[in-house]
């Protein structure tokens, strides 16, 4: 039997090991952790059988295929863990200048309940001309060849593309909610490509009435999904160790020769996968592997923001929405979800403390804006300063003509672990600084990344990649990617040793009706020549400017 070792045990690595697994591949993986399923696993607060804390909430968007596929196949009582995914039905949009909007997130089922689903989006108290602007690029977007995509749209942030800095603030803040309360999608950022094409896919997934628009889990993320997971693999014959960090790759040959463990010891195997993050991936690179694939070495070119979780443990169950909440105004970017409500297959009552009856799982994705409470930004505070900061931020914007949130409700408060205080290290020019540093950073997507984005068989004989800042289908730091990559390593591996069947790859869906358009495109993309959406633009910018003249 061929041996594989793969280093990591978060979502790319177990999909990696279970494609492989069910191929009759010897597989065995390697996590630093005690826990699997790395950003994505939920950890004990302190018990093992008590509450539990995540670095933030899990959704599933209707346009995930891949990893919901391998839910579909890790069996959990009489089904499997793709039982445990429930639908939400709405959104809250929170203010602290203007009243709540609810965004319905179930599936329509009438031309009336589309056009609402879609008002989030295209608000109505948006300027007409933002949105006939906004409606003319996502139709460039959708008529735009693959290669444009690639070559011209990854070059652009969003925010230039959608000539957000000289539209109405509504139709700023509306595109920023849109973006960052998913994955760290920051609009000035990330790239036009990326950007525009998860939104567009979160707006088919609202239209696409065979689908459930957005998913969330029925319980913590290890109990719901990845604890089956690892027992379904250990059937399969996966050995796991636990606590058990890889400190590097031996490499001899143009290829890698071993594993060498941080306990000094060494491991050989036939294949290698490399699942861990995207900033340990560089320390795996040595100079021999980067001659040989070049593609490895661009790997410590991709950036990570931060992105992490709080858990609130209330007295009472606040419900909220069935769904997310966005916090329009917070500065840190915040959102939420109360989970009791979905948390079916989870009884609080038994695991918990007597007292607590709710909970309010919250996700920061701005760590450099000023707070409302100490005036700094996040990663300049104590974790108690970050905790207080949140609930504040909270606060104010569910305060409304009745108020929802209030101090007497809070228990205790489980903030994301990986946040570990500096006790005042020195700064760049040697001043004090105090605050946290994250150990867990989330890769973005960033203008001009895809081409730092390596390939999951990058070139070196034995060794594939599977995380998330591979190059997938999806090009989202997300479940979905990660899984996309655990497949296609498996894929890689299958074919070097003869193995028949690959595991499945989905490309992402577009409205057939969009093809003549794209294929269109592709001619003009090849003779050098702009989309004609560009055109337009051009001539809309140079009849403007006339006109102002005028
Ligand atoms: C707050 C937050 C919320 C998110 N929400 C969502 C969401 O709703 N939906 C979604 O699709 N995605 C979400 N994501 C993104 C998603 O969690 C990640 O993209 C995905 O889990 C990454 O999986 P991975 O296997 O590529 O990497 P990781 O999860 O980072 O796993 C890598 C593993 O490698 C291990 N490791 C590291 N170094 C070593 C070593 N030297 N030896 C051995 N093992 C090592 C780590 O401990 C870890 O277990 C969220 C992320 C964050 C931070």
């Amino acid at each position: 039997m061929t041996e594989v070792s793969v280093v990591g045990g978060g979502i790319g690595g177990l999909t990696a090991a279970q494609e492989l697994a069910e191929r009759g591949f010897d597989v065995t993986v390697y996590e630093a952790n005690d826990r699997f399923g790395g950003k994505a696993r939920s950890m004990p607060i302190d018990d093992p059988d008590g509450l539990h804390g995540e670095h933030g909430f899990r959704f599933f968007p209707a346009f995930y295929r891949h990893v919901v596929d391998t839910m579909e196949r890790i069996p959990d009582g009489t089904g499997s863990v793709a039982d445990n995914l429930v639908e939400t039905e709405a959104t809250l949009i929170a203010s602290t200048h203007r009243p709540d909007q609810v965004a319905e997130t179930g599936n329509p089922e009438s031309l009336r309940e589309w056009l609402e689903a879609l008002r989030p989006a295209f608000a109505e108290d948006l300027p007409s001309e933002d949105v006939r602007f906004l409606l003319e690029r996502l139709a460039y977007l959708l008529t735009a060849c693959e290669k444009r995509r690639e070559e011209e749209l990854d070059d652009v942030s969003w925010w230039e593309f959608i000539d957000a800095e000289n539209r109405s603030q509504e139709f700023q803040d509306r595109l920023a909610f849109a973006t960052q309360s998913l994955v760290a999608l920051r609009p000035e950022v990330g790239s036009a490509r990326t950007i525009g094409t998860i939104y567009m896919q979160l707006l088919f997934g609202q239209l696409d009435p065979s689908r459930p628009t957005e998913r969330i889990l029925n319980g913590p993320t290890n109990e719901a999904w990845i604890d089956p997971w690892v027992a379904y693999l250990e059937d399969l014959g996966v050995e796991f160790h636990p606590a058990t960090p890889v400190r590097g790759f031996e490499v001899d040959g143009g290829q890698v020769a071993g594993l060498e463990l941080v306990d000094g010891s060494r491991v050989r195997s036939d294949e290698y996968v490399l699942a861990v993050p995207v900033e340990v991936a560089p320390e795996f690179v040595t100079p021999e592997l980067a001659r040989v694939a070049p593609e490895l070495d661009r790997i410590d070119r991709l950036e990570t923001a931060w992105m992490n979780g709080i858990q609130f443990y209330l007295r009472e169950d606040v419900e909220l929405t069935r769904g997310h909440q966005v916090y329009a105004d917070a500065p840190w970017a915040l959102t939420s979800i109360s989970q009791r409500q979905f948390w079916t297959g989870y009884d609080l009552d038994e695991r918990g403390p007597d007292e607590v009856e709710g909970v309010l799982s919250v996700i920061a994705s701005d760590w450099d804006t000023p707070g409302i409470v100490y005036g700094k930004p996040a990663r300049r505070c104590s974790r108690e300063e970050i905790a207080t900061e949140i609930w504040e931020q909270l606060k104010r914007h569910l305060d409304g003509p009745e108020t929802r949130l209030t101090d007497d409700l809070l228990v205790d408060w489980f903030l994301d672990p990986a946040l570990v205080e500096t006790g005042g290290v020195s700064g760049t020019r040697g001043e004090a600084v105090e605050g946290v540093e994250n150990r867990s950073p989330l890769l973005i997507n960033t203008v001009g990344a895809l081409r730092n984005r390596p390939p999951a068989d990058v070139g070196v004989p034995n060794l594939t990649i599977a995380s998330d800042y591979v190059r997938t289908n999806s090009d989202l730091a997300s479940m979905e990617s990660a899984n996309e990559a655990g497949r296609r390593a498996a894929n890689a591996i299958c074919r070097r040793h003869g193995a028949r069947e690959t595991a499945r790859i989905w490309e992402l869906e577009e409205p057939a009706v969009l093809e003549p358009f794209k294929r269109q495109d592709r001619i003009r993309y090849r003779l050098g020549l702009p989309h004609p959406g560009e055109v337009t633009q051009s001539l809309r910018r140079v009849t403007g400017r006339l006109s102002g003249r005028a």
